[in-house]
């Protein structure tokens, strides 16, 4: 970590194993790109549509065109190595159906909030990738005006949305939120997965959910800051994810040459906040989430990076998949000793 300052990636990479933290974020050391044809799709669909935004175009059919024509232009740009000509015309057309997908989902109803925004508040918020950043104080700072560290997320673009702004980012898929994609509040099942993760004697690992909640305390933060910049004080905020790389929903006919397919977000505001301290601060907020963050962000400050109680859970449930496996002292030294 520099200048206590860390991407809001690294909360989860630290979540799978604080190793794995260490080699990713304190040693730079990049792992397995097995993602890379995903994470490229994902970063041209959000540029074109965050191009589309920016026309002002708010109907379903100027807002998709004006996506699918800027598509056009940037597709030419795109060097993946696709097997035959087939296969590209065929990645071209489910991105222009998840273009469509997304537009018939909530296209216009957050073009008209950007929009409103843009009219309201002097400011940029559309992105792609509109920084956005929290400073968190560590357990027991007291005065001590260093003891905190500043945690950097990002959005994609914020719209206003009735009495709140919303941040949305666009990611490749919700199967990391796991049970968080089906629940609509705190209380209950998000609260016991959360408690129980960082509970030793519990058996649940669930670091990508709880990473997500994290996630989510940042970024609300963060958008209270871009609100009172934006001089909208009176605003809540809100955050929600919208995948476009889910090919789960794709209607493929290889006669006709169509690809269809059906986009949902999700809305992590309301699982993350507890009534308890939304009734007490009248913000998104949840104390206990944000107690562990403070936590988390206090072991990776002095570099705790072993992986210690929670090693039986990692290296069932991490290792197997870790791009840094091979050259990892503690998983060869665990297969060493399983082998002896
Ligand atoms: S191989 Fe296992 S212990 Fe090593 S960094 Fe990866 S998850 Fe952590």
């Amino acid at each position: 970590m520099t200048g206590r300052r860390l991407p809001v990636d690294g909360l989860g990479a630290y979540l799978h194993c604080p190793r794995q933290y260490e080699f990713a974020h304190v040693h730079g050391l990049a792992g397995d790109d097995e993602e890379a044809v995903e994470t490229r799709q994902v970063e041209l669909l959000r540029t074109v549509i965050c191009d589309a935004l920016r026309t002002g175009e708010t109907e379903p059919r100027p807002l998709a065109n004006a996506a699918i024509a800027r598509l056009a232009e940037r597709w030419p740009e795109r060097d993946d190595r696709f097997h035959s000509m087939a296969q590209r015309r065929h990645e071209r057309r489910a991105l222009e159906a998840t273009i469509r997908a997304y537009v018939e989902a909530v296209g216009p109803t957050h073009a008209r909030g950007v929009t409103q925004l843009r009219n309201a508040a002097d400011g940029d918020v559309i992105g792609p990738a509109l920084s956005l950043s929290a400073t968190v104080s560590l357990p027991d700072a007291g005065e001590d005006e260093n003891a905190a560290v500043t945690v950097d997320a990002t959005v994609d673009y914020v719209f206003e949305d009735g009495p709140s702004i919303t941040g949305v980012r666009f990611v490749p898929t919700l199967a990391p939120l796991g049970p968080l994609r089906y629940r609509s509040k705190w209380d209950g099942d998000v609260a016991e997965l959360f408690v129980d993760h960082f509970d030793p004697d519990a058996d649940r690992f669930e670091p990508d959910a709880v990473a997500s909640l994290l996630e989510t305390a940042v970024v609300l933060e963060g958008l209270r800051d871009l609100r009172d910049r934006l001089e909208l004080e009176a605003s809540t905020c809100r955050y929600v994810l919208a995948p476009l790389a889910d090919r789960s929903n794709d209607a493929v006919d290889w006669v006709r040459e169509t690809v269809e397919t059906s986009l949902e977000v999700v809305d992590l505001t309301d699982v993350f906040l507890d009534h308890h301290t939304f009734g007490l601060t009248h913000e998104h907020r949840n104390r206990t989430v944000e107690r562990r963050l403070r936590e988390v962000l206090a072991a990776i400050v002095p570099g705790e990076f072993d992986p210690g109680p929670a090693w039986d859970r990692i290296s069932a449930r991490s290792c197997p998949g870790c791009a840094y496996a091979v050259g990892c002292a503690d998983h060869v030294a665990a297969e060493v000793r399983f082998d002896g």
